[in-house]
Protein backbone atom coordinates (compact mmCIF):
# COMPACT_ATOMS: atom_id res chain seq x y z
CA UNK A 1 0.00 0.00 0.00
CA UNK A 2 1.03 3.42 -1.27
CA UNK A 3 -0.12 6.85 0.64
CA UNK A 4 -2.55 7.50 -2.11
CA UNK A 5 -4.18 4.24 -1.36
CA UNK A 6 -5.67 4.21 1.73
CA UNK A 7 -8.99 3.58 2.44
CA UNK A 8 -9.94 0.16 2.83
CA UNK A 9 -13.99 -1.09 2.38
CA UNK A 10 -14.35 -4.17 4.07
CA UNK A 11 -18.30 -5.32 3.07
CA UNK A 12 -19.76 -8.47 5.01
CA UNK A 13 -19.74 -8.59 8.79
CA UNK A 14 -19.28 -12.33 9.30
CA UNK A 15 -16.45 -14.00 11.12
CA UNK A 16 -14.32 -13.61 7.36
CA UNK A 17 -14.77 -9.56 7.70
CA UNK A 18 -14.19 -9.16 11.11
CA UNK A 19 -10.94 -11.64 10.66
CA UNK A 20 -10.06 -9.42 8.18
CA UNK A 21 -10.63 -6.33 9.67
CA UNK A 22 -8.45 -7.21 12.67
CA UNK A 23 -5.84 -8.81 10.82
CA UNK A 24 -5.65 -5.27 8.84
CA UNK A 25 -5.72 -3.01 11.07
CA UNK A 26 -3.05 -4.81 13.27
CA UNK A 27 -0.99 -4.69 9.98
CA UNK A 28 -1.93 -1.44 8.57
CA UNK A 29 -3.52 0.12 11.27
CA UNK A 30 -0.72 2.44 12.46
CA UNK A 31 0.41 3.68 9.01
CA UNK A 32 -2.51 6.07 8.36
CA UNK A 33 -4.93 3.18 6.56
CA UNK A 34 -8.54 4.11 7.29
CA UNK A 35 -10.88 0.74 7.75
CA UNK A 36 -14.81 0.79 7.17
CA UNK A 37 -16.29 -2.14 7.51
CA UNK A 38 -19.99 -2.33 5.87
CA UNK A 39 -22.52 -4.63 7.38
CA UNK A 40 -25.88 -5.06 6.40
CA UNK A 41 -28.45 -5.13 9.20
CA UNK A 42 -31.08 -6.51 6.64
CA UNK A 43 -29.03 -9.89 5.64
CA UNK A 44 -27.87 -11.91 8.76
CA UNK A 45 -24.48 -13.82 9.26
CA UNK A 46 -24.56 -17.79 8.27
CA UNK A 47 -24.46 -18.53 11.84
CA UNK A 48 -22.58 -21.39 11.78
CA UNK A 49 -19.01 -22.68 12.25
CA UNK A 50 -17.88 -23.35 15.20
CA UNK A 51 -14.58 -25.16 15.13
CA UNK A 52 -11.23 -24.35 14.18
CA UNK A 53 -7.65 -25.80 13.45
CA UNK A 54 -4.40 -24.76 15.37
CA UNK A 55 -3.82 -21.67 13.73
CA UNK A 56 -7.03 -20.41 15.05
CA UNK A 57 -4.58 -19.46 17.90
CA UNK A 58 -1.93 -17.55 15.86
CA UNK A 59 -4.53 -15.51 15.26
CA UNK A 60 -5.46 -14.56 18.33
CA UNK A 61 -2.21 -14.13 19.16
CA UNK A 62 -1.67 -12.03 16.70
CA UNK A 63 -4.09 -9.12 17.10
CA UNK A 64 -3.28 -9.36 21.02
CA UNK A 65 -6.68 -11.39 22.13
CA UNK A 66 -6.00 -13.61 25.49
CA UNK A 67 -7.48 -17.31 25.92
CA UNK A 68 -8.96 -15.74 29.00
CA UNK A 69 -10.43 -12.58 27.01
CA UNK A 70 -12.29 -14.18 24.39
CA UNK A 71 -13.07 -17.75 25.29
CA UNK A 72 -15.39 -17.67 28.24
CA UNK A 73 -17.18 -14.74 26.33
CA UNK A 74 -17.81 -17.13 23.03
CA UNK A 75 -19.00 -20.38 25.50
CA UNK A 76 -15.39 -21.78 23.39
CA UNK A 77 -13.40 -24.64 24.67
CA UNK A 78 -10.22 -26.68 23.63
CA UNK A 79 -9.93 -28.95 20.70
CA UNK A 80 -7.42 -31.66 19.90
CA UNK A 81 -8.57 -33.38 16.61
CA UNK A 82 -11.53 -34.84 15.28
CA UNK A 83 -12.67 -38.44 15.92
CA UNK A 84 -14.70 -40.22 12.63
CA UNK A 85 -17.26 -42.76 13.49
CA UNK A 86 -19.16 -45.27 11.05
CA UNK A 87 -17.33 -43.75 7.97
CA UNK A 88 -15.85 -47.33 7.79
CA UNK A 89 -17.20 -50.51 8.43
CA UNK A 90 -14.37 -52.70 8.42
CA UNK A 91 -13.90 -54.19 12.11
CA UNK A 92 -11.23 -52.49 14.25
CA UNK A 93 -11.56 -49.43 11.84
CA UNK A 94 -14.88 -48.09 12.93
CA UNK A 95 -13.47 -44.99 14.66
CA UNK A 96 -10.27 -43.12 14.77
CA UNK A 97 -9.02 -39.94 15.62
CA UNK A 98 -7.54 -37.24 13.15
CA UNK A 99 -5.22 -35.75 15.58
CA UNK A 100 -3.78 -32.07 15.52
CA UNK A 101 -0.30 -33.06 15.39
CA UNK A 102 1.62 -31.41 18.58
CA UNK A 103 5.86 -31.93 19.58
CA UNK A 104 5.66 -35.94 21.67
CA UNK A 105 4.05 -36.89 19.00
CA UNK A 106 7.55 -36.98 17.61
CA UNK A 107 8.72 -39.97 19.76
CA UNK A 108 5.74 -41.66 18.48
CA UNK A 109 4.96 -41.20 15.02
CA UNK A 110 7.73 -43.14 13.61
CA UNK A 111 6.07 -46.24 14.88
CA UNK A 112 2.86 -45.49 13.33
CA UNK A 113 4.68 -44.88 9.87
CA UNK A 114 6.67 -47.92 10.62
CA UNK A 115 3.76 -50.49 11.49
CA UNK A 116 0.90 -48.48 9.08
CA UNK A 117 3.96 -49.12 5.95
CA UNK A 118 4.76 -53.08 7.06
CA UNK A 119 0.95 -53.57 7.39
CA UNK A 120 0.42 -52.60 4.22
CA UNK A 121 2.98 -54.92 2.89
CA UNK A 122 1.51 -57.92 4.35
CA UNK A 123 2.90 -57.80 7.87
CA UNK A 124 0.76 -58.34 11.06
CA UNK A 125 1.19 -55.66 13.18
CA UNK A 126 -0.76 -52.61 15.04
CA UNK A 127 -1.75 -50.21 12.04
CA UNK A 128 -4.63 -48.30 13.99
CA UNK A 129 -3.81 -44.18 14.43
CA UNK A 130 -5.13 -43.91 17.32
CA UNK A 131 -2.30 -46.28 19.37
CA UNK A 132 0.26 -43.86 18.80
CA UNK A 133 -0.90 -40.13 19.32
CA UNK A 134 -1.32 -38.28 22.46
CA UNK A 135 -4.24 -36.41 21.56
CA UNK A 136 -5.95 -39.54 21.71
CA UNK A 137 -5.44 -40.12 25.03
CA UNK A 138 -6.32 -36.35 26.00
CA UNK A 139 -9.70 -37.52 24.69
CA UNK A 140 -10.22 -39.83 26.19
CA UNK A 141 -9.52 -38.58 29.52
CA UNK A 142 -11.06 -35.31 28.54
CA UNK A 143 -8.06 -33.60 28.85
CA UNK A 144 -7.37 -29.67 28.27
CA UNK A 145 -4.03 -29.27 25.39
CA UNK A 146 -2.74 -26.43 28.75
CA UNK A 147 0.60 -28.17 30.18
CA UNK A 148 2.25 -26.46 33.00
CA UNK A 149 5.67 -24.46 32.31
CA UNK A 150 8.11 -27.07 32.92
CA UNK A 151 6.09 -29.16 30.37
CA UNK A 152 9.18 -29.22 27.91
CA UNK A 153 7.01 -29.64 25.13
CA UNK A 154 4.30 -27.36 22.49
CA UNK A 155 0.94 -28.61 22.37
CA UNK A 156 -0.85 -28.08 19.13
CA UNK A 157 -4.72 -26.89 19.58
CA UNK A 158 -8.01 -25.83 17.88
CA UNK A 159 -11.10 -24.37 19.12
CA UNK A 160 -14.84 -24.76 19.55
CA UNK A 161 -17.05 -21.47 19.98
CA UNK A 162 -20.17 -19.52 19.25
CA UNK A 163 -19.93 -18.43 15.80
CA UNK A 164 -21.86 -15.81 16.47
CA UNK A 165 -20.68 -14.46 19.46
CA UNK A 166 -16.97 -14.68 18.20
CA UNK A 167 -18.05 -12.14 14.97
CA UNK A 168 -19.71 -9.94 18.16
CA UNK A 169 -16.23 -10.23 20.02
CA UNK A 170 -14.00 -9.75 16.96
CA UNK A 171 -16.02 -7.02 16.07
CA UNK A 172 -15.47 -4.93 19.42
CA UNK A 173 -11.61 -5.82 19.37
CA UNK A 174 -11.70 -4.20 15.90
CA UNK A 175 -13.22 -1.05 16.83
CA UNK A 176 -10.31 -0.60 19.40
CA UNK A 177 -8.00 -0.95 16.69
CA UNK A 178 -9.49 1.89 15.07
CA UNK A 179 -11.82 0.37 12.46
CA UNK A 180 -15.25 2.00 11.45
CA UNK A 181 -18.17 -0.06 11.44
CA UNK A 182 -21.04 0.93 9.29
CA UNK A 183 -24.76 -0.57 9.15
CA UNK A 184 -25.74 -0.36 5.59
CA UNK A 185 -26.92 -3.08 2.98
CA UNK A 186 -25.03 -2.27 -0.50
CA UNK A 187 -27.28 -2.12 -3.41
CA UNK A 188 -25.00 -1.55 -6.37
CA UNK A 189 -20.99 -1.78 -6.97
CA UNK A 190 -19.93 0.11 -9.65
CA UNK A 191 -16.78 -0.32 -12.03
CA UNK A 192 -14.45 2.43 -13.29
CA UNK A 193 -13.44 2.20 -16.92
CA UNK A 194 -10.83 -0.09 -16.21
CA UNK A 195 -13.00 -2.85 -14.60
CA UNK A 196 -11.84 -1.10 -10.56
CA UNK A 197 -14.76 -1.22 -8.52
CA UNK A 198 -15.26 2.94 -7.99
CA UNK A 199 -17.34 2.99 -5.57
CA UNK A 200 -19.98 1.07 -3.52
CA UNK A 201 -23.60 2.05 -3.31
CA UNK A 202 -25.99 1.73 -0.23
CA UNK A 203 -29.39 0.66 -0.40
CA UNK A 204 -30.26 4.75 0.90
CA UNK A 205 -28.66 5.73 -2.70
CA UNK A 206 -24.59 6.71 -0.55
CA UNK A 207 -21.96 6.63 -1.75
CA UNK A 208 -19.15 4.22 -0.02
CA UNK A 209 -15.56 4.95 -1.88
CA UNK A 210 -12.57 3.07 -1.31
CA UNK A 211 -9.09 2.08 -2.78
CA UNK A 212 -9.89 -1.26 -1.84
CA UNK A 213 -12.68 -3.61 -1.34
CA UNK A 214 -12.97 -7.19 0.42
CA UNK A 215 -15.71 -8.86 -0.28
CA UNK A 216 -16.85 -10.95 2.56
CA UNK A 217 -20.54 -11.06 1.98
CA UNK A 218 -20.72 -14.79 2.16
CA UNK A 219 -21.77 -17.36 -0.19
CA UNK A 220 -23.00 -14.91 -3.46
CA UNK A 221 -19.98 -13.16 -3.00
CA UNK A 222 -21.63 -9.69 -4.47
CA UNK A 223 -18.32 -8.19 -5.63
CA UNK A 224 -16.42 -10.66 -6.99
CA UNK A 225 -18.56 -12.97 -8.18
CA UNK A 226 -21.51 -11.11 -9.07
CA UNK A 227 -19.87 -7.49 -9.85
CA UNK A 228 -16.50 -8.52 -11.56
CA UNK A 229 -17.89 -11.63 -13.15
CA UNK A 230 -15.15 -14.10 -11.80
CA UNK A 231 -16.10 -17.28 -12.61
CA UNK A 232 -16.67 -20.28 -9.62
CA UNK A 233 -15.24 -23.69 -9.82
CA UNK A 234 -17.60 -25.84 -8.46
CA UNK A 235 -16.56 -29.07 -6.84
CA UNK A 236 -19.63 -30.47 -6.90
CA UNK A 237 -18.72 -33.54 -8.91
CA UNK A 238 -16.65 -34.84 -6.59
CA UNK A 239 -18.16 -33.12 -3.05
CA UNK A 240 -21.73 -34.41 -3.26
CA UNK A 241 -23.27 -32.54 -0.34
CA UNK A 242 -24.95 -29.28 -0.20
CA UNK A 243 -27.55 -28.87 2.69
CA UNK A 244 -27.19 -28.89 6.32
CA UNK A 245 -29.46 -29.24 9.20
CA UNK A 246 -28.35 -27.62 12.50
CA UNK A 247 -29.69 -28.61 15.84
CA UNK A 248 -28.70 -27.40 19.56
CA UNK A 249 -28.47 -30.01 22.42
CA UNK A 250 -28.18 -29.13 26.11
CA UNK A 251 -24.24 -29.16 27.24
CA UNK A 252 -22.27 -32.77 27.81
CA UNK A 253 -20.99 -33.27 31.71
CA UNK A 254 -17.94 -34.43 31.21
CA UNK A 255 -16.58 -31.45 27.56
CA UNK A 256 -14.19 -34.25 25.53
CA UNK A 257 -11.40 -31.57 23.40
CA UNK A 258 -12.98 -33.10 20.32
CA UNK A 259 -15.24 -32.90 17.41
CA UNK A 260 -17.18 -35.83 16.63
CA UNK A 261 -18.17 -36.33 12.97
CA UNK A 262 -20.33 -39.37 12.52
CA UNK A 263 -21.24 -40.85 9.11
CA UNK A 264 -25.23 -41.58 8.32
CA UNK A 265 -26.79 -42.36 5.96
CA UNK A 266 -26.74 -39.43 3.62
CA UNK A 267 -23.71 -37.65 4.81
CA UNK A 268 -22.28 -36.79 8.41
CA UNK A 269 -23.27 -35.40 11.46
CA UNK A 270 -20.97 -33.05 13.84
CA UNK A 271 -21.33 -32.88 17.41
CA UNK A 272 -19.34 -29.90 18.76
CA UNK A 273 -18.70 -29.44 22.58
CA UNK A 274 -19.74 -25.91 23.52
CA UNK A 275 -19.46 -24.77 27.05
CA UNK A 276 -23.19 -23.42 27.28
CA UNK A 277 -24.50 -26.19 25.01
CA UNK A 278 -23.44 -28.85 22.33
CA UNK A 279 -23.46 -27.92 18.46
CA UNK A 280 -24.82 -30.39 15.79
CA UNK A 281 -25.79 -30.45 12.21
CA UNK A 282 -26.40 -32.92 9.79
CA UNK A 283 -24.39 -32.15 6.27
CA UNK A 284 -26.18 -34.25 3.84
CA UNK A 285 -26.58 -34.24 -0.31
CA UNK A 286 -30.16 -32.89 -1.25
CA UNK A 287 -29.60 -35.42 -4.53
CA UNK A 288 -29.67 -38.15 -2.31
CA UNK A 289 -32.56 -37.74 0.14
CA UNK A 290 -35.02 -34.77 0.73
CA UNK A 291 -34.75 -32.10 3.74
CA UNK A 292 -37.55 -34.00 5.53
CA UNK A 293 -36.09 -37.23 5.46
CA UNK A 294 -32.97 -36.37 6.12
CA UNK A 295 -34.12 -34.46 9.44
CA UNK A 296 -35.89 -37.12 10.88
CA UNK A 297 -32.39 -39.37 10.33
CA UNK A 298 -30.81 -36.47 12.08
CA UNK A 299 -33.46 -36.43 15.11
CA UNK A 300 -33.23 -39.64 15.32
CA UNK A 301 -29.52 -40.18 15.43
CA UNK A 302 -29.92 -37.57 18.39
CA UNK A 303 -32.42 -39.38 19.90
CA UNK A 304 -34.82 -36.43 19.82
CA UNK A 305 -37.33 -37.67 17.17
CA UNK A 306 -39.76 -36.25 19.78
CA UNK A 307 -38.27 -32.97 20.26
CA UNK A 308 -40.08 -29.93 19.21
CA UNK A 309 -36.54 -27.75 19.72
CA UNK A 310 -36.74 -26.21 16.15
CA UNK A 311 -34.12 -27.47 13.51
CA UNK A 312 -31.90 -24.54 11.05
CA UNK A 313 -31.85 -25.90 7.46
CA UNK A 314 -28.88 -24.44 5.36
CA UNK A 315 -27.88 -24.81 1.67
CA UNK A 316 -24.49 -24.37 0.39
CA UNK A 317 -22.28 -24.70 -2.68
CA UNK A 318 -19.06 -25.80 -2.52
CA UNK A 319 -15.96 -25.07 -5.12
CA UNK A 320 -13.75 -21.19 -5.34
CA UNK A 321 -13.80 -18.49 -7.56
CA UNK A 322 -11.19 -18.66 -9.88
CA UNK A 323 -9.00 -16.09 -8.59
CA UNK A 324 -9.22 -14.38 -4.90
CA UNK A 325 -7.89 -11.01 -5.97
CA UNK A 326 -9.24 -9.41 -8.42
CA UNK A 327 -8.21 -5.87 -9.54
CA UNK A 328 -9.03 -3.41 -6.38
CA UNK A 329 -11.07 -6.44 -4.89
CA UNK A 330 -10.31 -8.95 -2.49
CA UNK A 331 -12.62 -12.02 -1.44
CA UNK A 332 -12.13 -13.90 2.03
CA UNK A 333 -14.72 -15.98 3.40
CA UNK A 334 -17.75 -17.83 2.03
CA UNK A 335 -17.35 -15.67 -0.84
CA UNK A 336 -13.95 -16.71 -2.04
CA UNK A 337 -14.78 -20.55 -1.87
CA UNK A 338 -16.48 -23.26 0.32
CA UNK A 339 -15.21 -26.95 0.65
CA UNK A 340 -17.44 -28.22 3.24
CA UNK A 341 -17.26 -28.19 7.00
CA UNK A 342 -15.94 -32.04 7.59
CA UNK A 343 -12.26 -30.77 8.85
CA UNK A 344 -13.31 -27.15 9.56
CA UNK A 345 -10.93 -25.35 7.57
CA UNK A 346 -12.60 -22.22 6.82
CA UNK A 347 -11.40 -19.70 9.18
CA UNK A 348 -8.05 -20.83 8.22
CA UNK A 349 -8.60 -20.14 4.68
CA UNK A 350 -9.65 -17.09 5.56
CA UNK A 351 -6.34 -16.59 7.85
CA UNK A 352 -4.57 -17.49 5.46
CA UNK A 353 -6.04 -15.66 2.77
CA UNK A 354 -5.52 -12.45 4.48
CA UNK A 355 -2.06 -12.61 5.82
CA UNK A 356 -0.73 -13.76 2.38
CA UNK A 357 -2.03 -10.92 0.83
CA UNK A 358 -1.16 -8.53 3.56
CA UNK A 359 2.35 -9.90 2.56
CA UNK A 360 2.07 -10.00 -0.84
CA UNK A 361 0.63 -6.18 -1.01
CA UNK A 362 3.38 -5.25 1.63
CA UNK A 363 6.20 -6.45 -1.21
CA UNK A 364 5.02 -5.70 -4.77
CA UNK A 365 2.07 -3.23 -3.83
CA UNK A 366 -0.42 -4.70 -6.49
CA UNK A 367 2.04 -5.61 -8.83
CA UNK A 368 0.23 -8.36 -11.66
CA UNK A 369 3.49 -10.95 -10.21
CA UNK A 370 2.71 -10.43 -6.73
CA UNK A 371 -1.22 -10.86 -7.33
CA UNK A 372 -0.69 -14.11 -9.56
CA UNK A 373 1.14 -15.88 -7.40
CA UNK A 374 -0.81 -15.11 -4.36
CA UNK A 375 -3.94 -16.56 -6.91
CA UNK A 376 -2.22 -19.47 -7.55
CA UNK A 377 -0.71 -20.12 -3.94
CA UNK A 378 -4.74 -19.99 -2.00
CA UNK A 379 -6.09 -21.92 -5.22
CA UNK A 380 -3.57 -24.71 -4.30
CA UNK A 381 -4.52 -24.21 -0.85
CA UNK A 382 -8.01 -24.36 -1.75
CA UNK A 383 -7.38 -27.73 -4.50
CA UNK A 384 -4.45 -29.73 -1.37
CA UNK A 385 -7.89 -29.49 1.01
CA UNK A 386 -10.40 -30.33 -1.46
CA UNK A 387 -8.59 -33.41 -2.31
CA UNK A 388 -8.33 -34.75 1.48
CA UNK A 389 -12.11 -34.30 2.03
CA UNK A 390 -12.89 -35.89 -1.20
CA UNK A 391 -10.46 -38.79 0.17
CA UNK A 392 -12.93 -39.16 3.05
CA UNK A 393 -15.77 -40.11 1.18
CA UNK A 394 -13.77 -41.99 -1.93
CA UNK A 395 -12.35 -44.67 0.64
CA UNK A 396 -14.88 -44.41 2.72
CA UNK A 397 -15.97 -48.35 3.45
CA UNK A 398 -19.77 -47.74 3.46
CA UNK A 399 -22.01 -49.23 1.22
CA UNK A 400 -25.80 -49.07 2.66
CA UNK A 401 -27.28 -46.60 0.93
CA UNK A 402 -26.90 -45.12 -3.21
CA UNK A 403 -25.36 -41.87 -1.18
CA UNK A 404 -22.22 -44.29 -0.20
CA UNK A 405 -22.09 -46.34 -3.16
CA UNK A 406 -21.93 -43.57 -5.02
CA UNK A 407 -19.11 -41.56 -3.01
CA UNK A 408 -16.80 -44.68 -2.73
CA UNK A 409 -17.19 -45.15 -6.63
CA UNK A 410 -17.02 -41.70 -7.93
CA UNK A 411 -14.15 -41.45 -10.43
CA UNK A 412 -14.16 -37.68 -10.70
CA UNK A 413 -11.43 -36.84 -8.48
CA UNK A 414 -8.47 -35.28 -9.73
CA UNK A 415 -4.97 -36.71 -10.74
CA UNK A 416 -3.59 -35.99 -7.57
CA UNK A 417 -6.00 -37.94 -5.54
CA UNK A 418 -5.82 -40.72 -8.00
CA UNK A 419 -2.53 -41.05 -7.52
CA UNK A 420 -1.91 -40.54 -3.77
CA UNK A 421 -4.74 -43.63 -3.68
CA UNK A 422 -2.24 -45.86 -6.33
CA UNK A 423 0.85 -45.44 -4.58
CA UNK A 424 -1.37 -46.34 -1.10
CA UNK A 425 -2.81 -49.39 -2.43
CA UNK A 426 0.45 -50.22 -4.21
CA UNK A 427 2.15 -50.11 -0.69
CA UNK A 428 4.55 -47.77 -1.53
CA UNK A 429 5.86 -44.83 0.89
CA UNK A 430 3.60 -41.81 0.35
CA UNK A 431 5.57 -39.04 1.30
CA UNK A 432 7.51 -38.12 -1.39
CA UNK A 433 3.71 -38.54 -3.72
CA UNK A 434 2.60 -36.51 -1.66
CA UNK A 435 4.85 -33.66 -1.97
CA UNK A 436 5.26 -34.33 -5.94
CA UNK A 437 1.19 -34.01 -5.94
CA UNK A 438 1.78 -30.95 -4.04
CA UNK A 439 -1.39 -32.54 -1.42
CA UNK A 440 0.98 -31.61 1.56
CA UNK A 441 0.32 -27.96 1.28
CA UNK A 442 -2.44 -28.20 3.85
CA UNK A 443 -2.44 -31.53 5.38
CA UNK A 444 0.53 -32.68 6.22
CA UNK A 445 1.81 -36.42 5.67
CA UNK A 446 0.67 -37.66 8.68
CA UNK A 447 -2.61 -36.87 8.19
CA UNK A 448 -2.83 -38.60 5.10
CA UNK A 449 -1.56 -41.77 6.60
CA UNK A 450 -4.14 -41.27 9.60
CA UNK A 451 -7.06 -40.93 6.99
CA UNK A 452 -5.72 -43.88 5.04
CA UNK A 453 -5.19 -46.20 8.20
CA UNK A 454 -7.94 -45.05 10.41
CA UNK A 455 -10.28 -46.23 7.76
CA UNK A 456 -8.27 -49.41 7.27
CA UNK A 457 -7.78 -49.22 3.80
CA UNK A 458 -5.25 -52.34 4.25
CA UNK A 459 -4.92 -55.89 3.20
CA UNK A 460 -7.60 -58.19 3.97
CA UNK A 461 -6.48 -59.40 7.86
CA UNK A 462 -6.74 -62.77 6.63
CA UNK A 463 -3.48 -62.40 4.69
CA UNK A 464 -1.51 -60.80 6.95
CA UNK A 465 1.54 -62.82 8.25
CA UNK A 466 3.15 -62.26 11.37
CA UNK A 467 6.62 -60.92 10.19
CA UNK A 468 10.62 -60.66 11.78
CA UNK A 469 11.30 -59.63 15.09
CA UNK A 470 12.84 -56.19 13.38
CA UNK A 471 9.31 -55.55 12.26
CA UNK A 472 7.93 -55.70 15.41
CA UNK A 473 10.57 -53.65 17.20
CA UNK A 474 7.94 -51.61 18.29
CA UNK A 475 5.99 -52.28 21.64
CA UNK A 476 2.77 -50.75 21.96
CA UNK A 477 2.82 -50.74 25.41
CA UNK A 478 5.77 -48.95 25.82
CA UNK A 479 4.52 -46.39 23.39
CA UNK A 480 1.07 -46.36 25.37
CA UNK A 481 2.76 -45.88 28.71
CA UNK A 482 5.14 -42.85 27.44
CA UNK A 483 1.98 -41.35 25.96
CA UNK A 484 0.59 -42.22 29.52
CA UNK A 485 3.13 -40.26 31.28
CA UNK A 486 2.87 -37.42 29.04
CA UNK A 487 -1.06 -37.26 29.83
CA UNK A 488 0.21 -36.57 33.69
CA UNK A 489 1.00 -33.52 32.81
CA UNK A 490 -2.73 -31.91 31.71
CA UNK A 491 -5.68 -30.71 34.31
CA UNK A 492 -9.31 -32.03 33.00
CA UNK A 493 -11.06 -29.87 30.40
CA UNK A 494 -14.17 -28.82 32.25
CA UNK A 495 -12.00 -27.65 35.46
CA UNK A 496 -9.36 -25.37 33.21
CA UNK A 497 -12.52 -23.84 31.23
CA UNK A 498 -14.29 -23.54 34.69
CA UNK A 499 -11.34 -21.43 35.62
CA UNK A 500 -11.16 -19.16 32.85
CA UNK A 501 -14.93 -18.09 33.63
CA UNK A 502 -14.09 -17.41 37.26
CA UNK A 503 -11.09 -15.55 36.56
C1 LIG B 1 -22.96 -26.13 7.47
C2 LIG B 1 -21.71 -25.33 7.66
C3 LIG B 1 -20.83 -25.65 8.69
C4 LIG B 1 -19.64 -24.95 8.84
N1 LIG B 1 -18.75 -25.31 9.82
C5 LIG B 1 -17.54 -24.70 9.89
C6 LIG B 1 -16.59 -25.06 10.86
O1 LIG B 1 -16.80 -25.93 11.69
N2 LIG B 1 -15.42 -24.40 10.89
C7 LIG B 1 -15.13 -23.38 10.01
O2 LIG B 1 -14.03 -22.83 10.06
N3 LIG B 1 -16.05 -22.98 9.13
C8 LIG B 1 -17.24 -23.62 9.04
N4 LIG B 1 -18.15 -23.18 8.13
C9 LIG B 1 -17.85 -21.99 7.32
C10 LIG B 1 -18.09 -20.76 8.18
O3 LIG B 1 -19.43 -20.71 8.60
C11 LIG B 1 -17.74 -19.50 7.43
O4 LIG B 1 -16.49 -19.62 6.82
C12 LIG B 1 -17.68 -18.31 8.36
O5 LIG B 1 -18.84 -18.21 9.13
C13 LIG B 1 -17.47 -17.02 7.61
O6 LIG B 1 -18.61 -16.68 6.88
P1 LIG B 1 -18.59 -15.30 6.09
O7 LIG B 1 -18.20 -14.23 7.01
O8 LIG B 1 -17.77 -15.47 4.85
O9 LIG B 1 -20.09 -15.13 5.60
P2 LIG B 1 -21.44 -14.80 6.42
O10 LIG B 1 -21.41 -15.30 7.81
O11 LIG B 1 -22.55 -15.27 5.53
O12 LIG B 1 -21.47 -13.22 6.49
C14 LIG B 1 -21.85 -12.42 5.39
C15 LIG B 1 -21.91 -10.97 5.83
O13 LIG B 1 -22.08 -10.17 4.67
C16 LIG B 1 -23.07 -9.20 4.92
N5 LIG B 1 -23.69 -8.84 3.65
C17 LIG B 1 -24.18 -9.67 2.71
N6 LIG B 1 -24.67 -8.95 1.68
C18 LIG B 1 -24.48 -7.66 2.00
C19 LIG B 1 -24.80 -6.44 1.35
N7 LIG B 1 -25.41 -6.40 0.17
N8 LIG B 1 -24.49 -5.27 1.97
C20 LIG B 1 -23.86 -5.27 3.18
N9 LIG B 1 -23.54 -6.40 3.82
C21 LIG B 1 -23.85 -7.58 3.25
C22 LIG B 1 -24.07 -9.86 5.88
O14 LIG B 1 -24.81 -8.91 6.59
C23 LIG B 1 -23.08 -10.63 6.77
O15 LIG B 1 -22.62 -9.77 7.78
C24 LIG B 1 -19.35 -23.87 7.97
C25 LIG B 1 -20.26 -23.52 6.97
C26 LIG B 1 -21.41 -24.25 6.79
C27 LIG B 1 -22.36 -23.86 5.68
Amino acid sequence: MNSSNKRIVIVGGGTAGWITANLMATHWGDKGFDITLVESPDIGIIGVGEGSTPPLKGFMDTVGITESQWMPECNATYKVGITFRDWSVKPGFTQYVHPFLCQPDQFTAPAFFHNSFLRRKGVELEGHPDHFFLTTELIRQKLAPLTPANFPFEINYGYHFDSGLLGQYLARHAAGKGVKHRLATISDVVLDGQGNIDFLLTEKGEKIKGDLYVDSTGFKGQLIQQALKVPFISFAESLFNDSAVVFPTTPDEEIAPHTVSTALKYGWAWRIPLTNRTGNGYVYSSGFVDADTAETEFRQHLGLLDSDVEARRLKFKVGRVAQHWVKNCLAVGLSQGFIEPLEATALDMVQETVVRFIEAYNQGAGSDQHRDDFNHRISTRFDAIRDYIVCHYRISSRTDTEYWRACGSNEKISLSLRSILMSWMAGNNITDELEKQKLDAYFPNVSWNCLLAGKGIYPDPSQLKPGSELAHRYKIEGIQNFIRGCALNFRPHKEVLHGQTNR
